[in-house]
């Protein structure tokens, strides 16, 4: 059910934001604005040096999914990042609401971002910069459209190798994304929908914006190493356990993958998305798969659980 709230920031509801902007509302420096106008630095290093980090949490029906998973994984990035947020956990989670509940979306693809920030001397020691947090509503965004999660996507598996987790810690969700653009090219040029990419051992890894799963005799398994700890992924251990499948974090070959019963992708942006063509190989007979219909399904059920999900207070219409 929609609740209403007495009185939220407005933005200026005819405004439409024109051509190169989704329609949404970003939280910036203490204030809600249009997406067309929230703009950032040319010296923040968030864009400078990718120094930020950032998470994406989505919104369908009017209910957040998993919200708290999504601000505890946000939370611990900020910190091992050493930075420091200017706002507590109860008011970032109001500012995200409320970037939904002016955008006026009822499905939305909700991120938080901290970004280094710079210094107000221009200082090169990152100690001194201010760290800086913004966070926006914009339309629900899927990995894979309609037709793609009816038949399945067609990925590529690229020889790129995933930035590694001592130079970069995976569990900090980062937009160090130059290997996964690159993954994403080489699969363009082999026909491709989009990428997996490996780990240094040279095993699966997981792709630009997604992590893998492989089903075999009833069991998942997902690479666990050198990969972002999706909140996705941890959504399917769940149902799984729900729905009594075995499901582990290992090494996942090249050959395993391709040799699997059924692959799927997981990610905030889109769900659960089927695999059925790896490279030049249909995996099993090509079509959609028992266990991931079961687990789209399911994932999709919990959306209006209150267990699972949180209602977006919504102003009254005026
Ligand atoms: N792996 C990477 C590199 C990502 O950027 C993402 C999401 O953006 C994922 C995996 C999936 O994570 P989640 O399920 O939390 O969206």
């Amino acid at each position: 059910m929609t609740q209403l709230l007495p009185a939220l920031p407005t933005v200026d509801k005819h405004y439409v934001d024109r051509g190169r902007y989704p329609r949404g509302v970003a939280f910036m420096d203490g204030q809600y604005v249009p997406m067309s106008e929230a703009k950032i630095s040319v010296l923040d290093w968030g864009f400078l040096h990718s120094d930020a980090t950032y998470d994406t949490v989505h919104v369908w029906n009017g209910r957040f999914f998993r919200l708290d998973l999504h601000l505890d994984r946000f939370f611990q990035g900020v910190e091992r990042l050493r930075m420091k947020l200017p706002y507590d956990r109860e008011k970032i989670t109001s500012i995200l609401n409320d970037c939904v509940a002016l955008s006026g979306h009822k499905s939305a693809y909700v991120e938080m971002i901290c970004t280094r920030g710079s210094s107000p001397t221009f200082s090169r020691d990152p100690r001194q910069a201010e760290n800086r947090f913004m966070a926006f509503a914009v339309p629900f965004g899927s990995v894979a459209n309609e037709e793609q999660l009816e038949r399945g996507l067609h990925v590529a598996i690229s020889d790129t190798v995933r930035i590694p987790p001592k130079s970069i810690d995976p569990s900090i969700k980062n937009y160090h994304w130059l290997d996964l653009v690159k993954g994403l090219f080489e699969a363009y040029d082999m026909g491709a929908e989009t990428a997996l990419i490996l780990d240094a051992n040279g095993h699966v890894a997981e792709g630009p914006g997604f992590n893998v799963f492989v089903v075999e005799d009833g069991s998942l398994r997902t690479p666990a190493f050198g990969v972002l700890p999706g909140i996705t992924r941890r959504t399917v251990f769940d149902l799984c356990a729900e729905m009594g499948l075995p499901a582990t974090a290992t090494d996942v070959s090249r050959a395993k993958i391709k040799a699997a019963d059924e692959v799927f992708i997981t990610s905030t942006a889109g769900g659960i998305m089927p695999v059925t063509r790896i490279d030049d190989s249909a995996i099993a007979n090509g079509r959609v798969g028992p266990v991931t219909r079961r687990l789209m399904n399911l994932y999709w059920q919990k959306h209006d659980d209150p267990a699972w999900s949180t209602a977006v207070i919504y102003r009254s219409s005026e």
